[in-house]
């Protein structure tokens, strides 16, 4: 799969907007601010592909992109706790979350990406024991790691995955920074084998 042939496909504010339930699929998930838009669009070389989360409205929206691979999909789900928004439209969208991940067949895995500084907060340690308990591979994306020192960095992932121990639905847990591109690599293979398979 050439990631760089990633192509917005559609967005969806409930589970029944989003493109038919077949194929193969992977959803990112993230708290607000922590990076994910960013790995999306590094991923797919496209600097324009998930928008920021600077723009609230947008970011309530379950985003599809389309992979060169007939019925291979990359999935943008809405950023968690974006702090400016009301506490129905948090609710609301929480429903839609949970709609989307316990219904969408087509979903192989979903990427989890954290702040290597803030790792597994309390959404992300929720999103964790949701894999576990529906068995969906999980893969961590431990994000802006060129905002910590080499050695800080690897300590900071040996913490991770220490406190990640026994959780068998984690079959990724990488490095990554999407301003040094670091972890690209790795993440690509590791969806392609989700997205073929
Ligand atoms: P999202 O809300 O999770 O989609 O987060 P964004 O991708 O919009 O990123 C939030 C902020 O973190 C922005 O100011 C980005 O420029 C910054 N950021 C994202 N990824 C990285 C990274 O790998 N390194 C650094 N230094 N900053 C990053």
């Amino acid at each position: 799969i050439a990631y760089n042939s990633a192509r917005f496909l559609t967005s969806a504010s409930r589970v029944s907007e989003c493109p038919p339930d077949d194929g193969s699929e992977v959803a990112f998930a993230g708290r607000s601010n922590a990076g994910k838009s960013s790995a999306i669009n590094a991923i797919t070389v496209n600097s324009k592909l998930a928008r920021t989360s600077k723009t609230p409205g947008r970011t309530r929206l379950i985003n599809f992109f389309s992979l060169n691979r007939p019925g291979c999909r990359l999935v943008d789900l809405p950023g968690y706790g974006y702090a400016k928004v009301a506490k129905e439209m948090q609710e609301d969208w929480q429903k839609h979350l949970d709609d989307y991940l316990s219904r969408r067949e087509s979903l192989r895995g979903l990427v989890l990406v954290m702040d290597i500084r803030h790792p597994l907060q309390d959404f992300d340690r929720m999103m964790i024991e949701w894999c576990e308990q529906s068995q969906l591979p999980l893969m961590i994306l431990a994000t802006k790691a060129d905002k910590l020192k080499s050695g800080q960095a690897k300590q900071a992932m040996l913490k991770i995955r220490k406190a990640l121990e026994g959780v068998d639905c984690l079959e990724h847990l990488i490095q990554f920074s999407a301003l040094k591109k670091q972890g690209l690599d790795q993440a690509r293979n590791a969806l392609t084998d989700w997205l073929e398979a």
